[in-house]
């Protein structure tokens, strides 16, 4: 078996792994009946009695910081196409991190959500060897979560593992360090900003944001419990606003279960996706500055999203006319919907901080019957089906999802299922088995599971995209086990602390559609986190600790990476570094759109973190000017191309555009371009910025 198993990936490989993966997958078992028995013994509950019972008194504090990697030329991570490279930016891409403790038990946590794809493991091994570095034991694995918004338009390259790297063709340090260093920045800017304050709850049903991409797969549950529900697709909002003592608004998280799919697989420009726009309305609407080290930080974070897609119309339609305002309608949705939740919370979170945390070998877990179909069962080496390769229906790639090896009616599905099935992954047609990849896995195996909780909110965290009743089953296991001791609320933190593919339910994995032949771990994969997720809210419930578990590898020894560097910079003949190739008109109307073209050094030379490569600027009647607009801004696209310079491509056109808004004031305004540029003689690195003419806003 091994051998033939080996031979036919290799050839399947060959054959198709020009193709794409993008999505996730989860595959679980029945909602495992956690007996009333196991759920009363004896109970200490730490963070809602002792001390804490009955506990407001929370110390809050919030912070921002850019993440936003290479603009151009790298490529971008979630749809794997190998054509689609950063071009420019729509959005920068930002950390949102909050810090929350309670003095009642002096525990703290730390909650980071992150405008990325995903949440790679070497993205959390260095945010917290940069903490510790810091803070000493202040900040462990076990009290700081990082989940990613899982927009599909970021720059990739920041994973250790092969599998993710393969279509940016390879490792990209430039970009990691962007991320690490700005998520880093942003829990150092919240833990400076913490201090006395309240946090209340409220949530809500939005249920025109998101659709069921795989519901034939979610069909296959039993129709006992999909009677439990109204949607297939978990349309509840939760919000916390988190406000200090003193009156401040510090901030506000949120978490919607959709995909960050609106943009399309042939967008180039950075963009943190519908929830990247949501998190800027609300920013705006609070007054935001990115600029300074305290300011309103509102996440819209990720949950159970596995199988829910922002494409309501179905494939790849979210309503818009194009990706930007697809884009735009789904922010608005949910921004408007947090707003009204913000606005009318008046219920208070009450208890303290806990959380348990363990990194579980989830390729050798052994389930107990009480998880699964009532045998003893386990997970399996991690491997990737032929069904991934279609994509999901956000981003469609090779061939059609759905190919099992559960019924073989064909001779094409006989053919595969004949040469790419093991046992343990059941129905899944393997074109790869990413865990046994040598001389190192392709996907991690070691992976972190964690529980908080935050008075009567717990969170659960995995580095999963786990679907919708993947994601109740899930929740389910935690309430049954935590409700006893007063946690009325739980919420699944998608895509967090690492990624490992999808996690769907055992039913819907026998399916194999996109998202069951993403879950690596097999058919029992869900049943082995719940019954890793239900060991930790024992223990936290309990007040008792928990093993650590294996520790995950550490692979930045190994990266290969096919990256190019920016050799040097040219600039036609006559022009310099900055200089205007086509400027602005002389006048415009409000609505109508300032295009101005600037030749400069390639957007790789400095990120420009926090600071950006264009300026709207505006004249005051001292003659003074200042800045109206960013390259983050909404209403601002800067994009980036290579040019042809005789004799080189050395050349970079920054095009900078404005649409001009509603609201913007009458007057004199300018575009000023900002970059870097290389030296083709010592490779020094030269500042440089350009101006183009100015114009009146009428
Ligand atoms: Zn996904």
């Amino acid at each position: 078996m091994r051998v033939s198993l080996q031979r036919f990936q290799r050839f399947l490989a060959c054959f198709l792994l020009a193709g794409v993966f993008l999505g996730v997958g989860a595959c679980g078992a029945r909602t495992a009946d956690v007996s009333p028995d196991r759920a009363s013994s004896p109970v200490g509950e730490p963070g809602r009695s002792g001390a804490c019972a009955g506990n407001t008194h929370f110390q809050v504090g919030s912070g921002i910081h850019d993440i936003t990697g290479p603009a151009a030329e790298l490529g971008m991570m979630g749809y794997a196409r190998l054509d689609q490279k950063t071009a420019g930016i729509h959005l920068r891409l930002w950390a949102r991190a909050f810090v929350i403790a309670t003095p009642c038990n002096d525990k703290r946590v730390v909650f980071v959500s992150a405008d990325l794809g995903q949440v790679f493991q070497v993205i959390k091994q260095q945010v917290m060897s940069r903490l510790q570095a810091t803070y000493g034991s202040v900040y462990t694995d076990a009290n700081v979560i990082l989940s990613a918004t899982h927009t599909h338009s970021g720059p990739g390259g920041i994973s250790h593992y092969a599998l993710y790297n393969l279509t940016i063709l390879g490792f990209d340090q430039q970009n990691l360090d962007a991320v690490v260093h700005g998520i880093y920045q942003a829990i150092v800017r919240a833990h400076n900003n913490l201090g006395a304050g309240t946090i209340t709850v409220a949530s809500g049903e939005l249920t025109d944001a998101s659709i069921n991409r795989s519901p034939q797969a979610y069909l296959r549950n039993p129709a006992a419990e999909r009677a439990q529900y109204a949607s297939d697709t978990n349309a509840l909002m939760t919000l916390l606003r988190l406000q200090k003592s003193t009156g401040l608004e510090v901030g506000t998280i949120n978490w919607f279960a959709v995909h960050g799919t609106s943009m399309g697989n042939d967008n180039h420009l950075i963009s943190g996706d519908n929830k990247g726009y949501a998190s800027y309305l609300f920013e705006k609407a609070k007054g935001a500055n990115y600029l300074v080290p305290e300011t309103f930080v509102a996440a819209f974070a990720q949950s159970d999203e596995g199988d829910s897609t922002p494409n309501i119309y179905g494939g790849t339609n979210g309503g818009g006319a194009n990706d930007f305002d697809s884009t735009a309608l789904s922010a608005q949705k949910q921004f408007t919907k947090a707003l009204a939740l913000y606005n009318s919370t008046t219920e208070s979170l009450v208890g303290g901080v806990d959380y348990r945390h363990a990194y579980v070998q989830m390729d050798a877990v052994q389930v107990a019957p009480a998880w699964t179909d009532g045998v003893a069962r386990t997970t399996c080496p991690a491997a990737i089906g032929i069904s991934m390769l279609a994509g999901a229906e956000d981003g469609p790639g090779f061939g059609r999802e759905g190919l099992s090896c559960e019924q073989v009616s064909t001779l094409w599905t006989a053919f595969i299922c004949a040469g790419a099935r093991t046992d343990c992954q059941a129905e899944k047609p393997i074109v790869m088995e990413t865990g046994r990849q040598t001389p190192y896995p392709w996907t991690p195996e070691v992976l972190p599971l964690q529980l908080v909780t935050i008075g009567n909110l717990a969170l659960v965290a995995t580095p999963f995209e786990v679907t919708t009743m993947a994601g109740r089953r899930l929740r389910h296991t935690v309430m049954a086990q935590l409700g006893p001791s007063g946690i009325t609320r739980v919420i699944i933190v998608g895509l967090a602390n690492a990624y490992a593919g999808y996690m769907v339910t055992r039913e819907e994995y026998a399916r194999q559609d996109y998202e069951g032949a993403s879950t690596h771990f097999g058919p029992w994969q869900l049943a082995a986190v719940q019954q890793e997720i239900d060991r930790l809210a024992v223990a936290l419930r309990h007040d008792l600790p928990v093993a650590a578990g294996p520790t995950p590898r550490d692979l930045s020894c190994c990266q290969t990476t096919l990256q190019t560097g920016v050799v040097f910079d040219d600039k036609p003949l006559g022009q310099h570094f900055g200089s205007v190739m086509t400027d602005a008109n002389a006048s415009y109307n409000r609505g109508e759109t300032v295009t101005v073209v600037f030749w400069g050094g390639h957007p790789k030379n400095d990120l420009r973190l926090q600071d950006g490569f264009l300026q709207v600027q505006k004249q005051h009647s001292d003659g003074t000017w200042s800045v109206v607009a960013y390259d983050w801004d909404w209403e601002t696209i800067y994009t980036w191309t290579r040019d042809f310079c005789p004799p080189t491509f050395a050349c970079s056109r920054h095009t900078v555009q404005w649409t001009i808004p509603s609201t913007a004031a009458p007057g004199l305004y300018r575009i000023r371009h900002d970059g870097t540029w290389k030296s083709g003689w010592d490779g020094s690195l030269h500042p440089y910025f350009g101006l183009s003419r100015e114009f009146t806003v009428n």
